[in-house]
């Protein structure tokens, strides 16, 4: 899968990287002036040369240089924020409200911080379906994402959307999402 990074200076691509790649890529990141914090913290839930416990040292090591970005993605990509939060946690039904509740009043946080107002987060509204009990309720998405209640209930009903589609739908949005990721993080 191509991530748009070879095309840039930073030539290789994230979620091929083995764990050592990416200790080294990450030191030196002030280097490549395209390195995507966003991209970064995505491929390593996608990346299949990575053992479990080799996911979470990496995020933890990039949490060392990033962790103020990455708290931005509670706002810029709150999916990715809480996939690699809760990596190797078996979250159960109320761990997993209590992530989002976290996420949803953080988001408050970060849009009524004055020093933030100012930059360009682009155009957010809050995910507001049917569906009383949906997880996703009041969390502020842009229109684009997959969090976006539409392109997340039109095409799958909730339950099946829980247990199974999750995996395929990460992926098919990601191809439609990877025109914007660039412009997602400005740091
Ligand atoms: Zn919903």
């Amino acid at each position: 899968m191509n991530l748009n990074f070879s095309d840039m200076t930073l030539k290789i691509k994230f979620n091929e990287l083995n764990h050592d790649e990416y200790i080294f890529y990450i030191d030196n990141h002030k280097k490549y002036k395209d390195f995507n914090t966003l991209g970064l913290y995505r491929s390593i839930i996608e990346n299949d040369k990575l053992s479990l416990p080799e996911k979470i040292a990496t995020r933890d090591y990039a949490h060392k240089s990033f962790k103020k970005s990455f708290d931005f993605l509670q706002l810029k990509d709150p999916k990715t924020f809480v996939d690699v939060s809760s990596l190797g946690i078996n979250l159960t039904k109320a761990d997993e409200r209590k992530m989002w509740d976290d996420v949803i009043k953080n988001q408050q946080i970060i849009l009524n911080d004055k020093r933030i107002k100012h930059r360009n987060f682009g155009t957010h509204s809050k995910h507001d379906c049917p569906y009383d009990d949906c997880i996703y309720k009041g969390l502020m998405v842009r229109p684009s994402s997959r969090l976006a209640w539409g392109s997340m209930h039109f095409d799958s009903d909730k339950s099946r959307y829980q247990q199974k589609a999750k995996s395929d739908r990460r992926k098919m949005d990601r191809k439609r999402e990877q025109v914007i990721i660039s412009d997602q993080i400005d740091n």
